[in-house]
């Protein structure tokens, strides 16, 4: 029989969902433990931020400390097209179409080392129970309720910390999901990733120094990032179909530079950089859950969700799931519902997720049909907003999916059309006729 539970709350992992859970928690006088394998600051991918973040940063008074930090401002993203002349883009600027009630128009391009140090160290000043060094080795269950978990702290001991609700925010390590065996791989997107940080990349165009560029590679499902952070560094990365570096024989350094020679806006700007740090690999996203949520315990962040990022969704899932969990938890206490709780909880971030997915989805399926779309009058302000996050909201979810179906009808037109010159590979030159 287990003993009265220390915490209210056991948060496996001090990522920027953990944190934020803690956070929100500590707010409201309740017992947060946030168990972190890492000592931080610790590296991580994921440098860029959707505006929606800022909402959620001021709710837990974290916002000045964003500014305090020096991060560069992201004033919106910018694409290109592979054989487009240098430097000739679409862009979306954020203070275009910002949201009702936006705190503000910008968001950051952030050091992720930094920026998750610092919204732990938030947690912890606001009275979360933060441990560094305690990795959490198994999720304790009486009967099927999760009652804790037994945590291996630094100097090699182990220890069980029950909680009257234990939320995995591990990240894509999954968890709580490995241990119950209902981690789903998808089909569709088997992606790989390989990145670093530059020096002497050539600077963005004046007026646009902030911005996000992404630059199309002419692969299916394969793309290049350019996110300006401190310092004149530049994080710059491709995501590309696993099998295409399998296929290639390259080293890494090779294997980045092919594809980067597929852009001529990304070749340029590329030129005379220099690489500061290792190469770093991702890989094996994305995925999904049988379920996220159960007696006595739920899944937040890239715990219960990870979708391609190319819209820069993971952070806004992050702390969008770990301020649904928190209502969740707490309507569960106040209302003795826990089931009817937790299960609106899936409900409500699943179908937040499901649109980051499908923008994604329509977007690999025909790029320049995205791009005519963003030029559109018609569908400009809502993609602008759906690009800002935040689709657990009603009506920027039901915002987002008009114009997801606008686009499906388009594309089905398009496909159905054997001349049309939107169709995929419409515009390449025929083998035969290269020189
Ligand atoms: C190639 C790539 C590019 C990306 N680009 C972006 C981007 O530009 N913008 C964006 O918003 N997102 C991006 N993402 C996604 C982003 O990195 C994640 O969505 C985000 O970090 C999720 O936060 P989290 O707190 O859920 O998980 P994490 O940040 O991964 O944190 C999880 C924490 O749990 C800890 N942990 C794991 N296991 C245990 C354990 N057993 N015990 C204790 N602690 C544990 C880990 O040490 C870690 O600190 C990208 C992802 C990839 C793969």
């Amino acid at each position: 029989m287990a003993g009265r539970p220390e915490f209210d709350v056991a948060i496996i992992g001090g990522g920027p969902a953990g944190a934020t859970l803690g956070a929100l928690l500590a707010m409201d006088g309740r017992r947060a433990a946030v168990l972190e394998r890492d000592i931080h600051p610790r590296d991580h991918v994921g440098e860029s931020l959707t505006p929606s973040n800022n909402a959620i940063f001021s709710r837990i008074g974290f916002l000045p400390k964003m500014e305090q930090a020096g991060f560069v401002h992201k004033e919106g993203v910018g694409w290109t097209a592979p054989r487009s002349p240098v430097w000739k883009f679409l862009a979306i600027r954020t203070s275009d179409f910002p949201a009702p009630g936006a705190v503000q128009t910008y968001s950051y391009n952030v050091e992720r080392d930094e920026f998750d140090l610092l919204l732990l160290r938030h947690a912890h000043e606001l009275g979360a129970k933060v441990v560094q060094g305690a990795t959490v080795k198994r999720v304790l269950f009486e009967g099927e309720r999760a009652i804790g978990v037994r945590v291996e702290l630094s100097g090699g001991w182990e220890e069980d910390v029950l909680a009257r609700v234990v939320v995995d925010a591990s990240g894509r390590r999954c968890f709580l999901a490995n241990q119950l065996g209902i981690r789903r791989k998808d089909p569709d997107f088997n992606q790989f990733s390989i990145f670093s940080w530059f020096r002497g990349v050539k600077p963005h165009p004046p007026g646009y120094e902030g911005f996000v560029f992404f630059h199309f590679l002419g692969l299916e499902r394969a793309w290049g990032w350019h996110i300006p952070i401190k310092n004149g560094v530049c994080s710059m990365g491709v995501v590309t179909d696993k099998a295409n570096f399998g296929k290639s024989g390259k080293t890494h350094d090779e294997f980045f530079e092919s594809l980067v020679q597929r852009n001529r806006t990304f070749r340029a700007v590329m030129e005379d950089a220099v690489r500061i740090k290792p190469w770093w690999i991702e890989g094996d996203y994305s995925y999904q859950m049988d379920t996220i949520v159960g007696d006595g315990w739920l899944m937040i962040g890239d715990a219960f969700r990870f979708v391609d990022p190319i819209f820069s969704s993971g952070i806004d899932v992050a702390t969008y799931s770990a301020s649904y969990a928190f209502d969740a938890i707490v309507k569960s206490w106040s209302e003795g519902e826990e089931a009817a709780a937790f299960a609106e909880y899936e409900r409500t971030v699943n179908e937040g997720v499901d649109v980051w997915y499908e923008t994604t989805d329509q977007f690999y399926r025909l790029q320049q049909l995205f791009s005519r779309f963003s030029l559109d009058r018609r569908y400009k302000e809502d993609i602008a907003r759906a690009l800002q996050g935040n689709p657990y909201k009603p009506e920027n979810r039901d915002r987002a999916r008009r114009v997801l179906k606008d686009m499906r009808d388009a594309y089905r037109d398009v496909m159905a059309d054997p001349h049309n010159l939107l169709r995929p590979g419409a515009l390449d030159v025929p083998a035969e006729a290269q020189a």
